[in-house]
């Protein structure tokens, strides 16, 4: 009975003594160019972004989930969910919603951060503010929850940002407070042209800047740096080490550089992605199951460099 009440109070104190990102952190608020806590301090979210739901749903799953936030120290992960190609959110709104709502409900139970992703290159307007409103009363009392609104438009800026502007509105009429992701032309690449015309009145919104290494060299760091200079706050919530396509060679000096960047101004990053097609970006081996915990052999070589640098910069700069 005693060794029983000994097992009961360590149990508890274990618990107790757990804490993980969102406990630690709290609600995100945006402070000039910088992510900072409910404290003040500035914060860095590393983690993955798992692939378009409606390619990869067996991924969207609580266990996934788990594995990431606890064996790969993720401190945040990104529901990816497609909107317009045949089977994604367009043509049926509730499975995709599903998937999502599983993966931030997961998120959610491991304290970890998590970014609800209108994974679309189309304007969608009418449909995305009905999501986002949904999400925003489901979950906008969650600190958890980052909401992006456009994952990577080809419009131009002046209609992504009337977009923007609407969803923003339909989000900040229900949620407040929570971290809103804005997008811009080129795949998230044209950062200059926000800054150069930011959207005003809004609080606690980053816009973002994805990059693939291979492709994008130091010219698209250079219209960060033109941004950050603006005082325009990034966020990279899509990076990997190869082409833009998603293929090819790693590029591991230009990922290399593109890392020390993101570090040295503590801006946020998420790798692309939790699936296993036969392409570089995909981190999963086709063989590997969808649940985890994963070994070395279920993962290709993307999918462990990633997997080694969220979880040392997460262990040694305390996530
Ligand atoms: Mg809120």
């Amino acid at each position: 009975m005693k060794k029983f009440a000994l097992l009961i109070t360590l149990l508890a104190t274990g618990l107790a003594a757990y804490a993980g990102p969102v406990s630690k952190h709290g609600p995100l608020k945006v402070t000039g160019t910088q992510l900072t806590d409910q404290t003040g301090q500035p914060v860095v979210l590393r983690g993955v972004s798992f692939g378009w739901s409606n390619w990869w749903p067996q991924y969207y799953n609580p266990e996934a989930v788990h594995t990431l936030a606890t064996d790969w120290q993720c401190s945040v992960l990104r529901a990816a969910m497609g909107v317009e190609p045949e089977g994604a959110y367009l043509s049926g709104p509730k499975p995709q919603t599903n998937l999502v709502t599983t993966v931030v409900e997961a998120a959610i139970k491991n304290d970890v951060y998590v970014i609800i992703d209108w994974h679309s290159h189309g304007i969608r307007t009418d449909e995305a503010v009905r999501f986002f409103q949904e999400m925003a009363t489901r979950y906008g009392h969650y600190p958890n929850v980052i909401y992006e609104i456009f994952n990577e438009p080809v419009q131009t800026w002046k209609e992504v940002k009337d977009y923007s502007e609407t969803v923003i509105r339909a989000i900040r009429a229900i949620d407040g407070d929570n971290l809103i992701l804005v997008g811009n032309p080129h795949w998230d690449q044209d950062v200059h042209l926000v800054a150069d015309d930011p959207l005003v009145g809004f609080d606690n919104i980053m816009y973002t800047l994805h990059f693939y290494a291979a492709t994008h060299k130091e010219w698209l760091i250079e219209r960060g740096n033109y941004a950050l200079k603006k005082n325009i706050p990034l966020f990279v919530s899509e990076c990997a080490g190869m082409e833009a396509s998603g293929d090819g060679a790693l590029d591991l000096e230009s990922w290399g550089k593109w890392l020390h960047w993101m570090e040295t101004n503590r801006i946020s990053w998420v790798c692309w992605s939790i699936s296993s097609k036969e392409e570089t970006c995909s981190m999963m081996q086709p063989e590997a199951g969808p649940h985890g915990p994963w070994q070395d052999n279920d993962l290709k070589k993307w999918g462990i460099i990633a997997r080694d640098v969220i979880r040392k910069m997460n262990r040694e700069r305390e996530r």
